[in-house]
């Protein structure tokens, strides 16, 4: 099937993708997918506009209701999922099992929000004062501005809206420049979901297309109370600040550095598949992919053994053939960059094991790569920097000590792991002196998270939490309430003002 019968199956008419200025090419072979009109400012000022005039009426529907419309839009995905997982496919580069998977979460967080329609709870508090009544109630808190990255183009966008709409915000989304027509497919799935569920506001879910400049109107702009941004630590860094500024509220979900500590009691069968998986799962393109790998002394050369052999036998190719695992990169710009790293831990003493160029005569436009493992006498500083490629760094310890402080010494703190069989580790691991990182295992590797949890690291990950557990109060504020029933007017800290 080609993009433009894709695009039409999922209710995006062909004849909106060209005639603009923004080509969209697709990593597989470099071909142009699409030419896409930008919006200007003035027609995103008046999405904005259009989406604060549907807070007022969306923030007084009642949540379970609000729930129906998710449900419906996840009914659409259910339906759309193998077209839109290719359609990832496709855009993003990755296998088409990956481009399902993500898919797959998206229906996931819809369910999690419907249930959550109906828990959104505040607390009753005791008063200290007799005849009165205290208790947390939870609003919407308004417009909620997305801004996503290209390597999860669809599901970021699900995680923030899902929630969003339940807990009664609209959402305006800037997704990846990169990444535009599984964004634009989103939002045609949503508009048959809106058509079902009838009474709704005009203006609950829209989509910008456009690159950064776009996403910094949206940070402007006051009218959006929270800008939840997924991408680069350099974006977050440009967006927290300029969002503080105005107070508004930011949610950041920004780079990793992911690492697994292997110790010496440790399953070596399961740990050589959750890093094969981790490490070159999505051409290395995860936010949790893994980067690091902190072996003891002790099973060092086996488990780099069984890596390299693993490693050798991973079929790469296009990921719209069935038996592929790893695809290309997401352009020439993020092959330089993995070339640059290369060179700069080569020259750091890193001996390194594959991450050259594949396939180039047969796409000579599509960046192919063998995964890159690179063995390190230190955790030296390139190894400290996030490149988003598949490259993983493997370094040894002798005491778990040792292992933890390396493991927490770069300034991301996203997804982290460790395989071991002894109890002590596990959990010395897991303790406040373990683990700095927002999501900490053992036993399994360190991406593919399930929606049920709060997703988000610490550090230059930037703090945010998305998805599941209570990750939803980011997108309401909070009102302490306090009710007198009484007749008189007791003071709190037993003040007497004016009385005797
Ligand atoms: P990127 O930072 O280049 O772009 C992300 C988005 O930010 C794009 O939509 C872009 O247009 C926009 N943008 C860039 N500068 C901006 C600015 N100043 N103001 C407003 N918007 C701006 O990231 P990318 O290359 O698309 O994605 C890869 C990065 O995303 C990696 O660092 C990866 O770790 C990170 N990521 C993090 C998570 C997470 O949950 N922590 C998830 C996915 C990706």
């Amino acid at each position: 099937m080609n993009i433009n019968e894709l695009m039409q199956q999922l209710g995006v008419a062909p004849a909106t993708l060209q005639g603009g200025t923004l080509a969209v090419r697709s990593p597989i072979d470099g071909a142009q997918l699409a030419c896409l009109r930008e919006h200007s400012q003035a027609e995103i000022d008046a999405m904005i506009a259009r989406a604060h005039t549907a807070f007022g009426q969306w923030r007084t529907v009642p949540a379970p209701r609000r729930g129906e419309l998710v449900r419906l839009l996840g009914e659409e995905l259910r339906a759309n999922k193998d077209a839109l997982g290719r359609l990832v496919s496709m855009e993003a580069g990755k296998i088409l099992a990956e481009g399902q998977g993500e898919v797959q979460e998206m229906i996931d967080i819809c369910d999690f929000a419907v249930g959550l329609s109906r828990q959104l709870y505040g607390l009753v508090i005791a008063s200290e004062r007799p005849g009165h009544r205290m208790m947390e109630s939870w609003h919407p808190l308004g417009v909620v501005g997305v801004i996503s990255a290209f390597n999860f183009p669809v599901a970021v966008w699900s995680w923030n809206t899902a929630l969003a709409l339940v807990c009664g915000d609209p959402v305006v989304w800037k997704p990846s420049e990169k990444t535009p027509l599984t964004a634009l497919a989103c939002q045609a799935l949503f508009e048959r979901a809106l058509k079902r569920f009838g009474d709704a506001p005009d203006g609950l879910s829209q989509v910008i297309v456009g690159g950064r400049d776009a996403g910094v109107q949206l940070v402007d702009d006051p009218r959006v109370a929270l800008v939840s941004a997924t991408g680069s630590t350099r974006m977050g860094l440009e967006v927290g600040p300029r969002v503080a500024a105005r107070f508004g509220r930011s949610l950041l979900e920004l780079g990793g550095n992911n690492a697994i500590i292997v110790t010496p009691s440790a399953d070596l069968d399961l740990a050589t598949r959750a890093i094969l998986f981790g490490a070159v799962g999505t051409a290395g393109q995860r936010c949790t992919t893994t980067r690091r790998l902190i072996v003891h002394t002790e099973v060092r050369d086996e488990l780099v053994t069984r890596l390299k052999k693993a490693y050798a036998s991973i079929r790469i190719g296009s990921p719209l053939a069935a038996d592929t695992l790893l695809g290309p990169l997401i352009d020439r710009a993020a092959f330089d960059a993995m070339q640059g790293a290369l060179e700069r831990a080569r020259a750091e003493g890193g001996k390194i094991t594959g991450g050259e160029r594949a396939l180039a005569q047969e796409y000579p436009d599509g960046y192919y790569v063998t995964p890159a493992l690179v063995e390190m006498a230190t955790q030296s500083s390139t190894v400290h920097h996030e490149t988003f490629a598949p490259i993983l760094y493997v370094m040894a310890y002798t005491t778990l000590d040792e292992a933890v402080t390396m493991h927490n010494a770069v300034p991301q703190g996203l997804s982290s792991a460790i395989f071991t069989n002894d109890l002590r580790e596990a959990e010395q691991f897991l303790s406040a002196a373990g683990s700095d990182c927002g999501i900490a295992n053992v036993n399994i590797g360190t991406s593919g998270a399930e929606i049920g949890g709060a997703f988000g690291g610490e550090k230059e990950t930037g703090g945010g939490r998305e998805s599941g557990s209570d990750a939803w109060k980011a997108y309401m504020r909070r009102a302490t309430n306090t009710i007198n029933y009484s007749r008189a007017l007791p003071l709190a800290q037993g003040i007497r003002f004016g009385d005797d």
